[in-house]
């Protein structure tokens, strides 16, 4: 792995510089994709099957389509599985985020958003009647919340699914519980069935989401929760802002919307007893894109955002997350 971070301590680096070198190195991680264009895949909507989607935009570009049927907007053609592979085993802005930008805010990640999923969590057990036996999460990075949620007892046994060495042994440096593999890959022996399994910000990621959501079925016992979090793709942030939002981006690779993800799920044998969009942010990304010139407003949103924005702002939002049009959901299913 390239450290392009080597030559700056911690202490000699400013937000300003962090940015450009995490943008310069971005920078790099997309050119590397696009050198591998050759391998790119055309799919149909990694929800429902349909092959006709329609072109939506371009970034960075890639292609997005939407579906014509639920409405889900995926990048086609696609980088294969390797080059996605390839992309996160070596990607320089990760490891920038990795080496600069984790460390300095785990501490508060931790309070402000991991500690607020436990709660979420243990609430859906106790609503859902879910017993808290054990817990697994999918794709848990460096273990912040696997972290969080072993140490408050809140489950019997906690245990991170994760196959990137890196990745798993900064989980266990945090007294997490690892599998060292993919979950489809995971035996009964290494690992009886969850209680309840999570896959934060992972869905969105990957190659083929369906078989991911498969590979699931046996490691969660029926009657189990999944609960996924993702971008929504109908939400206001990216209905608003298109290309020019922060969710469109090249590793993105699928923006489900809650109903285009109810669908796939209950396709392989989930009910979903809740879908929600808690996000907070789609009011503030899509002024400070007005704000900044990259997208132009109609005059009643150029009020609600802009001029009475300290009024509108925050009732805008709430709206917006209290009845499904926020660009970040949460998605609990049962396993039937
Ligand atoms: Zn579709």
């Amino acid at each position: 792995m390239t450290d392009i971070g080597e030559r700056l301590s911690e202490t000699e680096l400013c937000p300003t510089d962090l940015l450009a070198m995490q943008e310069a190195a971005f920078a790099r991680d997309i050119a590397r994709m696009h050198a591998r264009a050759a391998e790119f895949v055309a799919v149909s909507c990694p929800a429902c099957g349909d092959r006709a989607g329609t072109p939506a935009f371009e970034k960075f570009g890639f292609s997005y389509l939407r579906c014509g049927t639920c409405r889900t907007l995926y990048m086609s053609p696609r980088p294969s599985e390797a080059v996605l592979a390839d992309y996160y085993r070596n990607s320089e802005n990760y490891a920038v985020w990795a080496k600069h930008v984790f460390p300095a805010s785990e501490a508060a990640r931790r309070e402000k958003i991991h500690r607020p999923w436990l709660g979420r969590i243990v609430g859906y057990c106790d609503r859902f009647g879910v017993p808290r036996g054990t817990l697994v999460e999918i794709g848990p990075g460096f273990g912040t919340f696997a972290a969080v949620a072993t140490e408050s007892g809140a489950f019997r046994r906690v245990v991170a699914i994760e196959p990137t060495p890196e990745l798993a042994e900064a989980c266990r440096q945090r007294g997490v519980e690892v599998v060292e593999a993919r979950v489809e890959d995971v035996s009964t022996e290494a690992l009886p069935e969850a209680d309840v399994v999570v896959a934060f910000e992972v869905i969105e990621h990957l190659f083929e989401p369906r078989r991911f959501i498969r590979g699931i079925g046996p490691r969660l016992r029926k009657g189990g929760l999944l609960v996924l979090s993702c971008p929504n793709g109908e939400g206001f942030d990216i209905a608003t802002l298109g290309a020019e939002s922060l969710a469109v981006d090249a590793e993105h690779v699928n923006l489900f919307n809650p109903s285009a993800l109810a669908r796939l799920l209950a396709d392989e044998g989930y009910e979903v007893v809740e879908s929600t969009t808690p996000g907070r942010l789609d009011a503030e990304f899509v002024r400070e894109a007005a704000l900044a010139g990259r997208v132009r407003l109609d005059p009643f949103l150029e009020r609600v955002l802009i001029t009475e924005w300290e009024r509108l702002g925050w009732p805008f939002q709430q709206f917006l997350a209290a009845h499904g049009l926020s660009s970040h959901m949460w998605t609990v299913a049962r396993r039937l």
